[in-house]
């Protein structure tokens, strides 16, 4: 049996795991477009702003891919699928090859979602931070610059700002929307992110879309964004991710914004498995969404890889979580908003919020304090009747450990 996994980050990687673990007799491939062995993109920012070393950001020993007797074609992109002869086609030192698979799992992420704007992708001076490889080309050429523009101020927009400030740069992020952090914060959250923001001197432009990156003799000139122009000289686009499904045209398999799977992550053709970023699924209340981050990426990974060895394990569901810090400060996010709003103010300017719905938590926001953000996402995920907590239970330390003193908090949780 053979199996072909295209894509090394953490999906590819968890679903080679489990596939080891199942005792399964046969071949793993990975084919991977990026040169090195598998590494967490989380710290990236850390790693530019020099507070992690490059060693720390690879997440297994140099002996991994021998002993789990994973073959790794680094620099290798998959370029096409064709499921009724069963290969892909790779494009390896610039020659396309065939690979053969008995099972095939598509785990190969999300790319940077440029907007439709001139002079932006692929421009001299305007980088992304989604590789490691994108990293130390911000690495390379951050010397000698003093301005920079970072294009959304989503969390790795923010992460991004951080680590160009705390590399002495001046820095500009501009965001299309009206606050910062508008996938994660409701307004009010976000106005306080904002303020910790300029607290650091960085210079925040709501409502304002890019329009155009101009270029000077010596590279990158300017970002014209709403009506500023923002002299600079680097640009860095964090303005999302998105599914690539390029290399699946085709193919057909079932797509939609990414590729529809079910609960076993396969997909609508015979043998072919996905996870990771590049999947759509239900979430944990059901609902088909994109949720690009890396507890889903390995534990749909996980699902993958039983599944592909024969195993019958079924995935839960996509969970909305998100985490940043804001110079220092935790910001944390998950579910839904909407419903009624429970809001508590906690020491040192902290604030927490959730959402309900029919007395169970939908969604929650944490600022400067996320302790406790799990407990309520644990009460979300398995639908625990909350409407017993108001403004004063929020306001209190909340661990599984204060839960477990609390008796009709157990009861809760026990529902
Ligand atoms: C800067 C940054 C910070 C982040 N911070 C957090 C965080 O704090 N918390 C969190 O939960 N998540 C975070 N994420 C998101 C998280 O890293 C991703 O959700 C996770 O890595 C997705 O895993 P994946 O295996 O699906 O895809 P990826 O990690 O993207 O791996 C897919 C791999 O496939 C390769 N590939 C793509 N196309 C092909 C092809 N055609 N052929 C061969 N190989 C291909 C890609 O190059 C890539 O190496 C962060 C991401 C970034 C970029």
């Amino acid at each position: 049996m053979e199996i072909v996994i295209v894509g090394n980050g953490p999906a590819g990687v968890a679903a080679a795991e489990a596939i080891r673990k199942s005792g399964l007799e046969c071949s793993v491939t990975v084919v991977s477009k990026e040169s090195e062995p598998f590494y967490s993109p989380c710290p990236l920012a850390e790693y530019v702003e020099g507070s992690v070393s490059r060693d720390s950001l690879f997440m297994r020993d140099g002996d991994f891919y021998r002993r789990s007797r994973i073959d790794l074609l680094a620099g290798c992109a998959a370029v096409s699928l064709d499921p009724s002869s069963r290969r892909i086609g790779v494009s390896r030192s610039g020659r396309i090859e065939h690979l053969s698979y008995d099972r095939l799992l598509v785990a190969s992420g999300a790319a940077t979602a440029f907007p439709p704007v001139s002079g932006l992708s692929g421009a001299p001076g305007v980088f992304t931070l989604k590789t490691l490889a994108d990293a130390d080309a911000i690495l390379e050429n951050v010397g000698g610059t003093e301005r920079a523009v970072v294009i959304g101020s989503g969390f790795i927009g923010l992460e991004a700002v951080q680590a160009l400030v705390r590399r002495g740069l001046k820095v500009t992020v501009v965001e299309a929307m009206g606050q910062v952090l508008p996938q994660m914060l409701d307004a009010d959250f976000a106005a306080r992110v904002q303020a910790r923001l300029e607290t650091f001197e960085v210079e925040v432009l709501l409502d304002s879309p890019v329009r155009r990156v101009t270029q000077g003799p010596n590279g990158v000139a300017s970002v014209v964004a709403g009506d500023r122009e923002i002299a600079c000289q680097m640009v860095v686009c964090a303005t999302g991710v998105r599914p690539d499904l390029s290399w699946l045209a085709g193919s057909g398999v079932a797509v939609d914004r990414g590729v529809i799977v079910n609960d076993r992550m396969e997909t609508n053709l015979p043998n072919v498995y996905a996870a990771g970023d590049v999947i759509q699924a239900p979430d944990w209340a059901g609902r088909l969404d994109l949720l690009p981050n890396w507890p889903n990426a390995v534990a749909s990974g996980r699902v993958a890889g039983a599944s592909m060895a024969g195993e019958s394990r079924k995935f839960t569901g996509l969970l909305p979580v998100n985490a940043v810090r804001i110079f220092g400060q935790p910001v944390s996010s998950f579910g839904v908003r909407g419903g009624e709003q429970v809001v508590a103010a906690g020491e040192g300017g902290a604030a927490r919020k959730l959402f309900l719905e029919g007395g169970q938590i939908v969604g929650g926001q944490f600022l400067g304090d996320v302790s406790g953000s799990g407990v309520f996402l644990e009460m979300m995920r398995k639908r625990v009747d909350a409407s017993f907590l108001d403004g004063t239970a929020l306001s209190g330390r909340w661990s599984v450990a204060a839960m477990l003193r609390e008796p009709p908090r157990v009861r809760s949780l026990a529902g």
